[in-house]
């Protein structure tokens, strides 16, 4: 279920203040040092450092 339109643009990586890219259910933080994955659960995003996927 894709996440409502504009929502992405107002949301921002807790960790380092970057952009969010929609990707496979998650949100991919575009910062370049960061690169968190956050799991969208349920169609809802979930901005939460200890609940994302490190990048490998
Ligand atoms: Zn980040």
């Amino acid at each position: 279920m894709p996440l409502e339109t504009g929502l992405l643009e107002i949301l921002a990586c807790p960790a380092c203040h970057s952009s969010l890219k929609e990707q496979d259910n998650e949100l991919i933080c575009t910062g370049q040092e960061c690169g968190l994955a956050y799991p969208v659960r349920d169609g809802i995003p979930v901005l939460l450092v200890d609940e994302a996927r490190r990048p490998a």
